[in-house]
């Protein structure tokens, strides 16, 4: 049973697969090294990674908890007379954070830093980081950088740093290790501890961004991300809980509460955005400051009276013309502070995108193109078997869309579609030399005789026809010789039939040995054989028929471990056009020369009968 689907054919076949698949990977490699094709491919991969986060995140609900609260250009011009051109002097902050307390915010966090003091206002710097100092929940930034002179960087308080448990191999914060540290008002860092860190981080191959830090290393220690402390704190103070160390797990998982974050080897997370290009609610800036002058003047707010009640409220730069805009995966003009907004409402899902290792990719290419190799081989119909091929593709790359969208992971698309490209090329090559070879079989099997594996009968008339010809038009000849063995039904008798098998191949090899390679030998039926000399004429091919015949009885033919036995033959010569116009009369020719040797006494090559015998039998 298992021998009729596991044929000869299909082990080839598995075969030939198994060197193309190793050559594919190997050609791979080489290619990605030489070539840097690696990196076009990852360029490309980044590509369908924000299509299809784009598609995903318009199914997403963002946390309608969080709000921002937006320096747009409209703010800019509303406020410039009151306030002059930006940047603004910081008692503004400080107003606007007043205001939002009193509305029972959860949290306010900038995504602004406030550095140094601005000349002559040092006493409004003041107000706010007495403001900040005031409450809380109240948070804002700073940075880091890599300077050369950093035995001048500063040190940080140690109620800046948080506590990381490493215990995963690949995270080492590549790229987020500094060695700089751009101080904010020194009356803030006194005042709070709820700075965070907000550097971005752009993906090197296109400038885009597509993850962010969770953790900075500055001195050997762990700072915060500006979000990542923002949505901590929340965890903290929402569940009950409190914990003074991050643990990231041995795989490369961040882990708060019950909330896991997958992590590359810089210890960023891959954002999962929400929405379309513009998610979150938006308040102009002017709004909040309106409303805070408005409220100390008993005067009606502009914004409803809880509006902010509980929400996590983000202050940052809107404006085009201020320049805080990143390209992410959504859209090419995104403000920083929603990117802050986004990471930290993927903190509070617990939810960010994972990116599932180089070598899962490889060996989903490899299964991909052993699919595809398969359909190939085992589809006869070529438009058929291409037309599998290219629905397998495509349910490939909506599986990888959709196991983004649900399952927030990220597999290839760009090399697993190449790999099955270069499969697919390479099976139908594979196929078709296949093909050709079964065709050759084939022909092989019509064309032979089974047991001397001398050309058959038919293929010998054949190609008496095509030399006869090609004698024709050249005005050339070539010569016919007929060989029977002698005393044969003798032999068999003595020795059994399959002795008589054994010399009749053995014949037949000394007979190929004997030839060139434009001549021909064919089994001619039973015991006879015959050779097609190229080019001969009667004289020749007397010489080489005469070698012959002394090649069989010169040597024994050895049958079996010590049986040896003399065979000779007869033969017989008839040369085209002189000895006959058709092929009936010089093949009779020959074979009334092969009877002559026969009534000559055998092993001989026969004298050349009568012409005139031949046109008298032919008439008969
Ligand atoms: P001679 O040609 O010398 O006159 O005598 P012979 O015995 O060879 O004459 P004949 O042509 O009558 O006999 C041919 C014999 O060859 C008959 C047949 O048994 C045997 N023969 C034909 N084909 C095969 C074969 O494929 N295998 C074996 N073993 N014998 C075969
Ligand atoms: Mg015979
Ligand atoms: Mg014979």
């Amino acid at each position: 049973m298992l021998k009729t689907i596991w044929d000869k054919k299909t082990t080839r076949q598995i075969a030939y697969f198994l060197l193309t698949a190793l050559a594919i990977i190997f050609l791979w490699f080489t290619a990605q090294k030489i070539f840097n094709f690696g990196h076009l491919l990852e360029a490309y991969e980044l590509k369908t990674f924000d299509l299809r986060a784009t598609m995903a995140a318009k199914n997403r609900q963002h946390n309608p908890d969080i709000v921002i609260v937006s320096i747009d250009d409209n703010s800019l011009e509303v406020l410039q007379d009151e306030l002059g051109r930006w940047p603004w002097s910081r008692d503004v902050y400080a107003k606007a954070i007043e205001y939002l307390e009193t509305q029972n915010v959860d949290s306010v966090a900038f995504d602004l830093m406030f550095i140094g003091n601005q000349k002559g206002f040092e006493h409004k710097d003041m107000e706010l980081a007495a403001t900040i100092g005031k409450y809380d929940n109240v948070y804002t930034s700073m940075n880091f950088d890599y300077r050369d002179n950093a035995e001048l960087a500063p040190d940080l308080p140690y109620k800046l740093k948080v506590n990381v448990e490493n215990n995963s191999e690949k995270v080492d914060f590549t790229g987020f290790t500094y060695t700089y540290a751009r101080l904010i008002l020194d009356e803030i860092i006194q005042a709070t501890d709820k700075i965070g860190i907000i550097n971005f981080r752009r993906d090197p191959i296109d400038k885009i961004s597509r993850r962010a830090p969770t953790f900075f290393k500055y001195k050997d220690d762990y700072y915060p991300y500006l979000a990542f402390k923002v949505g901590a704190d929340y965890i903290k103070r929402h569940e009950k809980i409190n914990f003074d160390k991050f643990l990231i797990s041995e795989n490369e998982e961040l882990v708060i509460s019950d909330r896991k974050l997958p992590l590359d080897s810089t210890g960023s997370m891959i954002i999962n955005w929400y929405g379309g290009d513009r998610t979150y609610d938006y308040i102009p800036f002017w709004k909040v400051y309106k409303s805070a002058q408005n409220l100390k003047k008993g005067e009606l707010s502009l914004i409803p009276e809880d509006y902010f009640k509980d929400k996590i409220v983000w202050v940052g730069v809107t404006a085009v013309s201020l320049y805080d805009i990143k390209s992410t995966p959504l859209s090419s003009v995104y403000p920083g502070v929603e990117v802050q907004a986004t990471v930290l409402n993927n903190i509070l899902d617990g939810k960010a995108i994972k990116r599932v290792s180089k070598s899962t990719d490889l060996i989903i290419s490899v299964l991909l193109g052993f699919i595809i190799a398969l359909a190939v081989i085992k589809i006869r119909e070529p438009v058929i078997s291409s037309l599998i091929c290219i629905a397998i593709a495509l349910s490939y790359i909506f599986l990888a869309s959709y196991l983004l969208e649900h399952y927030l992971t990220w597999i290839g698309i760009i090399g697993q579609v190449a790999f099955m490209l270069i499969t697919f090329t390479a099976m139908y090559i594979i196929k078709y030399v296949l093909k050709s070879k079964d065709f050759e079989y084939t022909y092989k099997l019509a064309t032979t005789d089974g047991l001397t594996d001398l050309y058959n009968h038919r293929y010998f008339q054949e190609k008496l026809k095509e030399h006869m010809k090609k004698a024709d038009k050249n005005g050339t000849r070539f010569s016919l010789v007929l060989i029977d063995i002698d005393f044969f039904k003798k032999f068999n008798d003595t020795y059994g039939h399959q002795a008589g098998d054994e010399v009749l191949r053995q014949v037949g090899q000394r007979l190929k040995r004997s030839i060139k390679p434009a001549d021909l030998v064919a089994r001619y039926g039973g015991e006879e054989m015959v050779l097609i000399l190229a080019d001969a004429d009667t004289e020749n091919a007397s010489i080489i028929a005469n070698r012959i015949c002394k090649i069989m009885s010169d040597n024994r033919f050895k049958l079996a471990e010590g049986l040896e036995v003399d065979v000779t033959i007869s033969l017989g010569v008839a040369t085209y056009p002189i000895h006959g116009k058709t092929s009936t009369e010089l093949i009779e020719f020959a074979d009334k020369g092969l009877y002559n040797a026969k009534e000559n006494g055998r092993n001989q090559l026969g004298p050349l009968p009568d012409i005139s015998e031949i046109t008298k039998t032919g008439q008969k």
